[in-house]
């Protein structure tokens, strides 16, 4: 059998995503910017495709900017956010310690230009506290920046009411929502969210593009110099193709995403309750506040690269949830976050699921992991060594 549960990595685009994009990679090759018949065709497309992403996020289509990626995304709203606030004298920004790199790493480069960044902390189970945010705000806050879903740990941080908090205190608000968009309900108006951050292949699109949404009365300054496009603040000839099928894919996921949502958690249950069962295992994330999508792991004793490998030869494609992409040893920062020790961090397993996963798959995994986590940790030093230290090592390894 063969399992992908990788979907927070990236999404198999859809059928609607590619028939969208086909043809615009065909007849619709005008440049929107044209004046003549082809130009406006696929200008009409393009305005037809803002039209349809700012009506999922309950928008205005002038509100949505198209840009390369979600990365992109969130470095344009958070530089933008630090020199507005500079602006007006103020140089303090709110994050959390959870954040994805394209949050983490834009922070890191304001904090060596003189801005001072606030981490809050998220507690064992991955949320901020609305009474620390409110704690930290100070006159000179400019920004908060707090993510909707966390990629690895599924955590769905309360949104609308860290929003309200902002707008009360007169403090912009964005969110890096790349994990939320098309997998849990999503409102900009209701939410109360300023700048939002978005990419078309976490919900089935193409790869390459994503968009940012930016309230009206903010003066965004440009962020690539050049032409036009995007009212003048990203220039560069629109990418028709995957815009086309990036809306396509969104319209997709929103008309069926109370359906999605409940298929897609009723799944995730089952590999929680099945993987609970496995000894010295733990669950990471807040069980009130999960993703439909996202199971995060941690088995002591074991290497999560050992036991990607593993599944990968299993058919099943996962993550280890940890820095893996850097090619570093390092344990997910994430992880560390949730105040886990190193070499606990060191044995995650992320299975991120989808629509289009089925529960016979969710029962091949059950069927796969535990013997595979066992194996491992027969061969690992660190556990032998722990089940010598254990009041009673039958239950480690029943
Ligand atoms: C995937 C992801 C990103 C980056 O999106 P790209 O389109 O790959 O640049 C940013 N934030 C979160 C939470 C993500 O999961």
């Amino acid at each position: 059998m063969f399992v992908y549960a990788d979907n927070a990595a990236t999404t198999a685009m859809s059928k609607a995503a590619a028939n969208a994009m086909l043809p615009a990679m065909g007849e619709l090759y005008g440049n929107p910017s044209s004046l003549h018949q082809k130009g406006r065709e696929a200008n009409m497309a393009l305005m037809g495709a803002r039209e349809t992403i700012a009506k999922c996020l309950n928008a205005e289509p002038r509100e949505v900017y198209f840009t390369g990626c979600g990365t992109e995304a969130d470095n344009w709203a958070i530089t933008e956010g630090a020199r507005l606030g500079a602006l007006a004298g103020k140089r303090h920004i709110i994050s959390d310690t959870i954040e994805h790199h394209a949050v983490l790493h834009t922070l890191r480069r304001l904090e060596k230009q003189g801005f001072e960044v606030t981490y809050l902390p998220v507690h064992e189970n991955g949320m901020v506290r609305l009474d620390e945010l409110e704690a930290a705000i100070r006159p000179d806050t400019c920004l908060v920046t707090i993510m909707f879903v966390n990629n690895e740990i599924g955590t769905v941080q309360p949104i609308r009411e860290i929003g309200k908090l902002c707008r009360e205190r007169g403090v912009l608000f964005h969110t890096d929502a790349v994990q939320a968009v098309g997998h849990v309900p999503v409102d900009v108006a209701a939410d109360n969210i300023d700048m939002l951050s978005l990419a078309a292949h976490k919900f089935h699109g193409p790869k390459g593009v994503g968009a940012l949404y930016c309230k009206k009365s903010i003066r965004l300054q440009n962020f690539i110099e050049g032409g036009a496009q995007e009212r003048n603040k990203r220039g560069g000839t629109e990418a028709i193709p995957s815009i086309l099928a990036m809306a396509a894919a969104l319209k997709e996921s929103c008309a069926h995403l109370e359906e999605n949502m409940e298929k897609v958690s009723a799944m995730r249950d089952r590999l929680i309750e099945g993987l609970s069962e496995i000894p010295c295992s733990r669950c990471n994330g807040d069980p009130d506040h999960r993703a439909p999508g996202i199971v995060s792991f941690c088995f002591e004793g074991i290497e999560g690269e050992s036991l990607l490998l593993r599944l990968d030869l299993a058919g099943i494609c996962a993550s280890s949830g940890s820095a893996c992409t850097s090619g570093s040893l390092d344990p997910s920062h994430v992880l560390l976050a949730l105040g886990m020790p190193h070499e606990i961090a060191h044995g995650s397993l992320r299975l991120s699921l989808c629509e289009y996963n089925t529960m016979e798959e969710m029962d091949y995994i059950l069927s796969q992991l535990p013997d595979i986590v066992r194996t491992l940790r027969e061969m690992s030093p660190v556990w032998m060594h722990k089940l010598e230290t254990m009041e009673d090592p039958y239950l480690a390894v029943k």
